[in-house]
């Protein structure tokens, strides 16, 4: 189990994300979310400027998006069991 952050006030909504890793999608704001209907995806929770996804599942193509996104606005942890 992992975690997906995104820090929205930092996202510019380049989309590259979008192509590294299938659950990352746009929004009705043209920023970028996750899919909280994508395979594996357990919760996805919006507080303020944070989206916070709870994924189970293949890590790497979270971190492949995150690596991918030039504001640095892609944070991927190990979730807290
Ligand atoms: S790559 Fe980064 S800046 Fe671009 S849409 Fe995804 S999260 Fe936002």
């Amino acid at each position: 189990m992992f975690e997906i952050e995104i820090d929205r006030d930092a996202c510019d909504g380049i989309f590259a994300c979008l192509t590294r890793d299938e659950r990352f999608i746009e929004d009705d704001d043209g920023l970028a979310t996750v899919d909280p209907n994508a395979a594996g995806v357990v919760s996805v929770s919006r507080d303020g400027d944070r989206v916070v996804a709870t994924v189970d599942g293949d890590i790497d193509d979270a971190n492949l998006a995150a690596k991918a996104c030039p504001p640095n606005a892609i944070v991927i942890r190990e979730a807290e069991t």
